[in-house]
């Protein structure tokens, strides 16, 4: 098979522009947080990290796959189809006993044209692997952490075994049908031109998409000791240089976990030790969510995220966003449009 391409060559790069189209009638995606625990101990990591650490407070494991076909039963009958469900989060998905059946309801009722895991890798056997292709899994993005077991041990924590992690990913390139693999490390675990060729040697025959890139401190805890501190907080993909004054986020996504809780992004999941949840799916429905909660908070963010709370501090809206996301030069336009919107009931 040929040899993968960059992010900025993909379609997942492709965005259309947001100002144009807000307030969507329905998220492009939503977020599910389905296992608060990890198999790694990343350096980077807020949560489950080496540094300080965040407690994920209440919330349970696993989310539990009843309320799970729940949610996507309510997504389907608010909204149709969304453009992509992604599992993400504050833990390793893959850790979440019921993710092959999540993403199986989720392609079986045809809620999503996209459906994404975000996973670290570690734990795909090649038997699992079998199982995500079968279930209808659209998009498996992996975050690699190093380019040798001794790396992992060093950034994550962990003893793992390099050769067999690379293997198993190589199973699952060869066997994967229609789902991409996306395959991405953060550019100062290769910041030599050696290391760069090495991750690209390695991965660029097994996946579909290879990207470096530029590492963010998630929370604000990160412990990075061999790092210049210059370096953190880019955008993600260098797309753009400053923080908007609007975070465009929250515009089109929302975040629930296990608890039902609904944050803006998973930056504010990330923060719930301090921030309370916008709302909670036992008390709403996903419709109620996304036109009166999640519109309310984006109309009180056309002002600017620094009267928030949930944002003050937060750079994330750099890290994350694209060019097309941005919405500081149009505001005018969007609040007006808001007006009208809110003035209808
Ligand atoms: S893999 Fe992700 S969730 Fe797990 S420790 Fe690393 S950064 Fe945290
Ligand atoms: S500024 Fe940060 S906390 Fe606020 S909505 Fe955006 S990503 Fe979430």
């Amino acid at each position: 098979m040929a040899d993968a391409i960059s992010f900025s060559e993909s379609e997942l790069s492709k965005r259309v522009r947001l100002a144009d189209v807000v307030p969507l009638e329905k998220p492009f995606t939503i977020q599910f947080d389905v296992s608060s625990v990890c198999n790694l101990k990343c350096e980077f990591c807020p949560i489950h990290g080496s540094a300080q650490k965040m407690v994920v407070k209440k919330q349970t494991r696993f989310f539990d796959f009843e309320q799970f076909t729940k949610c996507i039963d309510d997504i389907k009958d608010s909204f149709g189809c969304v453009k992509q469900i992604l599992f993400t989060g504050s833990g390793e998905p893959l850790l979440n006993p019921r993710i092959v059946d999540m993403i199986k309801y989720i392609s079986d009722s045809k809620t999503a044209e996209r459906i994404t895991v975000i996973t670290n890798g570690l734990l795909l056997t090649n038997e699992l692997s079998d199982k995500l292709i079968d279930s209808g899994l659209s998009l498996l993005r992996v975050s690699v952490n190093g380019l040798s077991s001794q790396d992992y041990k060093h950034y994550t924590g962990t003893d793992m075994d390099f050769e067999k992690y690379v293997d198993r990913l190589r199973y699952f390139y060869e066997h994967k049908n229609s789902t991409q693999v996306y395959i991405k490390i953060m550019n100062y675990m290769v910041d030599s031109d050696e290391q760069k060729k090495q991750f690209y040697d390695t991965f660029s025959s097994i996946c579909d998409i290879i990207n470096v890139e530029n590492v963010y401190d998630m929370g604000g805890n990160g412990k990075f000791d061999n790092i210049d501190k210059s370096q953190l907080n880019q955008a993600i993909f260098s797309d753009i240089q400053s923080e908007p004054l609007i975070c465009s986020i929250p515009f089109y996504t929302f975040y629930i976990n296990s608890e039902l809780d609904i944050y803006p992004c998973c930056e504010g999941m990330l923060k719930n030790c301090i921030y309370k949840p916008l709302e909670n799916l036992k008390n709403s429905g996903i419709k109620s969510i996304w036109n009166k909660t999640m519109r309310d908070f984006q109309y009180k963010m056309i002002d600017g995220k620094p009267k928030f709370e949930y944002c003050k501090q937060c750079t994330f809206s750099l890290a994350l966003s694209k060019r097309e996301d941005l919405l500081d030069d149009d505001s005018e336009e969007i609040k007006e449009r808001y007006d009208k919107l809110l003035m209808k009931g």
